[in-house]
């Protein structure tokens, strides 16, 4: 299979490549050529197959060959042996045709341990068979850094550093990165907010030459399409638990930087019969403002209870443009020039395309709050505040109750103490118990002043 980008200018990549690269030399974002399509009689022959075996017959045409077979399945079943839940995404019911399915059974608490658990190990297995060695950086607020910090702690042939906002994040947060304690993880506590920690990454990235002779940086953040792929799966698994191929089904999903979503989006593309994708946002509501009335523009970045949510700019909306724009790589590049200086509008034809694949809504802190309370007074169960705008939206825009919805519950509801309280949770909801002695573990950080030489010379001392 080949990877393309979407700004048509770039050279097309294998598997390994792809996952070796950030962003495509022309700007873009990689994205496969064609995708795999599963028949109607595929998916019922996979009524049986437990998470491993169907991430497995999902994922194998992606990988197409870069890795073995039988070492592809080896990878697969130990990535998802790490979630504590024997169904990898146990699917929970709240009400009849609702459903919430529970993506937060991983080491972090949180649905991107589903890719980059994955991502981790085949990195170094590629890796190790190059015989070569890779660093890894990256910037977090929060569940990213903790999730591809579990994801990277036993590869031999990648050294992470993680920058993060030096007493900005919350302590469950921290501790799930700081308590890492493995020779290959470095967890730079950086004396300044997010956008000084992004700023900095985004800059080593365009000029590498810090680097020791011959290493390279890896991006772990969405735009790596092997993270994507990694998510196709749980919507299979969902659809066919819930009846497909025979029975229809809908998603709900809390959308950030539109790789969940997108994920769900090919999934569809790839036969499986999804009737409704509902992109569900909190106050930072780009997406649902162009769905909704064709308006992209940037609003100022707000702070909210669903803090992995909050990001101004989506960066996998580019891949979604791309068919919208029939694959034209020129007239979407153009398209990305413009909008970054004024408010544009997609062309007719590709918002028409939009609003038949996806319905938005979004949802502010109150109502964020007041959902939370609501499905707690229902069924006491206590939904993170992501998870929450997802059910919102569902129950908003959902298109026929005789249809399976499903929301996607993206983070366990002890990792946002904050907004269990401020629904009207009288104790902080407990960390499960492989998480329990959390507070107790030994830490280790660096703060370092806000400065990229500075970050630079951390680097080249701890890359071995
Ligand atoms: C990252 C994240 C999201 C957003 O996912 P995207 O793929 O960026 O759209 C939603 N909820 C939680 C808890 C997350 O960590």
């Amino acid at each position: 299979m080949k990877y393309i980008s979407t700004r048509g200018e770039a050279p097309a990549l294998n598997f390994e490549e792809v996952m070796l690269t950030g962003l495509a030399s022309d700007g873009g974002l990689y994205i496969p050529e064609t995708l795999p399509h599963f028949s109607k009689e595929t998916l019922e022959s996979w009524k049986s197959l437990n998470y491993a075996e169907l991430a497995f017959e999902i994922m194998k045409p992606f990988v197409d060959g870069a890795i073995p077979n039988d070492e592809l399945k080896a990878i697969i079943d130990d990535c998802y042996a790490q979630f504590r839940h024997p169904a990898v995404a146990p699917l929970v019911q709240l009400g009849h045709n609702e459903w919430v399915l529970e993506l937060f059974q991983g080491p972090t608490l949180a649905f991107k341990d589903f890719a980059l658990q994955m991502l981790g190990r085949l990195l170094d297995h590629v890796l190790e068979k190059r015989n070569q060695k890779v660093v890894i950086m990256g910037a977090t607020s929060g569940d990213t850094g903790s999730a591809a910090i579990e994801g990277c702690r036993r590869c031999n042939n990648v050294e992470i550093f993680i920058l993060h906002p030096h007493q900005r994040v919350s302590e469950v947060q921290r501790r799930q990165m700081t308590t890492v304690l493995n020779d290959n993880i470095h967890n730079i506590a950086v004396e300044g907010n997010f956008d000084d920690c992004q700023s900095m990454v985004k800059a080593s990235f365009a000029d590498q030459s810090f680097l020791p002779e011959g290493k390279q940086l890896v991006a772990v953040n969405s735009i790596n399409w092997a993270r994507i792929m990694a998510q196709i799966v749980y919507y299979f698994y969902a659809g066919i638990a819930l009846g497909a191929p025979s029975r229809e089904v809908g998603f709900s999903v809390p959308t950030g930087n539109f790789g969940d979503i997108f994920a769900g989006y090919l999934a569809k593309q790839m036969g499986l019969p999804i009737n409704q994708l509902i992109v569900a946002t909190n106050r930072n509501d780009i997406l649902h403002r162009v769905i909704a009335n064709n308006q992209y523009e940037k609003h100022p970045l707000e702070h909210t209870l669903s803090p992995s949510m909050d990001i101004m700019v989506s960066s996998n909306f580019e891949r979604l443009l791309f068919d919208l724009f029939d694959r034209d790589g020129a007239k979407l590049s153009e398209f990305m020039q413009r909008c970054n200086n004024e408010t544009v509008s997609l062309p007719d034809a590709a918002f028409t395309k939009a609003r038949e694949l996806f319905d938005s809504f979004a949802v502010d802190d109150e109502l964020t709050c007041e959902t939370i309370a609501q499905v707690w007074d229902e069924s006491e169960y206590l939904l993170d505040p992501h998870s929450a705008i997802g059910v919102k939206a569902a129950r908003e825009v959902r298109r026929s109750t005789d249809t399976p919805m499903v929301t996607l519950a993206t983070a366990h509801p002890a990792k946002f103490a904050d907004a269990a309280l401020k629904s009207g949770q009288t104790e902080v909801p407990p960390l499960p118990h492989h998480m329990a002695d959390l507070m107790d573990r030994e830490e280790r950080f660096s703060v370092v002043d806000n400065d990229l030489a500075t970050v630079h010379s951390f680097m080249q001392k701890h890359i071995r």
